[in-house]
């Protein structure tokens, strides 16, 4: 991922390469050829959303559509660690009579797009918007010219093969600031209608840096530090042990009773941990002698 300014700074962008991170998603999730690219495409707007977050700081994007895929969500943080999932990841449709990928179906015209930032603050900023299409790029912006007030193209983009590997994935946010003229506002939209499709770029090797270079060509842009992304969950054995705590002796008793053991897949990135029946008795003993941690 990239960032980078323009046009005397009217202009931000940031661009990212995303192949790499939805491919991971997809295994992940087993995922559909349509989920896939909605499930890629909202961790690439929320890896452009993120882009420039403080340590700490994270960004979470929900699609909450009417169609077959059901809720999208996906979650960036300062390091460019990105995870995400869908309820229905192996829904799936058939391509349209253009024969793209059919991903505003799959997700639904009806729903809401939210946008949770967190950047350290007592209370984290939350907007959202109605969805557009639910092709999520045009959600996006339309988020950022609404909620945000900063008028914004955004191109998110992943390109499936017919054996559902990931071939490319990447996206591309360009803004006008405050203040930028009414001409480098125009110029935005007039740009982004001749810019190449975003898989198209990186299929053919484009970087981020070219990516952006050729959003901002003729504005004089000025690139920043490239960052990595990547598909990582923060779940560990000891969080799922401080969850099934939060249960309560009751509940795990009960746990241990019926099942003999506990199971718990992680939601964001599918993997799994299994306590057995000794291990829920240690957490049940924690709980019986207090030593439990308090939430
Ligand atoms: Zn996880």
């Amino acid at each position: 991922m990239i960032r980078g300014t323009a046009a005397d700074e009217q202009i931000r962008a940031v661009a990212t390469v995303t192949t790499q991170t939805v491919e991971d998603a997809r295994i992940r999730h087993t995922a559909s050829a349509t989920a896939t690219a909605a499930i890629g495409r909202s961790l690439t707007g929320a890896a452009l959303l993120g882009a420039g977050l403080k340590d700490g700081g994270s960004v979470l994007l929900r699609v909450l559509g009417d169609g077959p895929i059901g809720a999208i969500v996906a979650q960036a943080d300062a390091q460019g660690r990105l995870r995400g999932y869908a309820v229905n990841p192996q829904a799936d449709l058939p391509v349209t009579p253009a024969h793209k990928l059919d991903v505003g179906g799959l997700v639904g015209k009806q729903g809401t797009l939210h946008v949770t930032r967190d950047v350290g603050l007592r209370t984290p900023y939350h907007g959202s918007v109605p969805l557009v299409s639910g092709e999520i790029a045009e959600d996006l912006a339309a988020y950022l010219v609404r909620s945000e007030q900063v008028p914004s193209v955004v191109a998110l983009g992943v390109l499936v093969g017919p054996d559902l590997h990931v071939i490319a994935a990447g996206g591309l946010c360009v803004q006008a600031l405050p203040g930028a003229s009414a001409g480098v506002v125009a110029d935005l939209e007039a740009r982004a209608l001749r810019m190449p499709p975003i898989t198209q770029l990186v299929a053919n090797g484009h970087t981020p840096e070219q990516i952006l270079a050729t959003a901002l060509g003729g504005w004089e842009p000025a690139f920043g530090e490239v960052s990595r992304v990547r598909f990582h969950c923060g779940c560990t054995r000891q969080r799922v042990e401080e969850m099934l705590l939060t249960l309560g002796r009751t509940e795990l008793e009960a746990l241990l009773a019926q099942e003999g053991r506990a199971e718990v897949t992680c939601r964001f990135c599918g993997d799994r941990y299994v306590l057995s029946g000794n291990e829920l008795e240690g957490l049940i003993a924690k709980l019986r002698s207090g030593t439990a941690p308090l939430m």
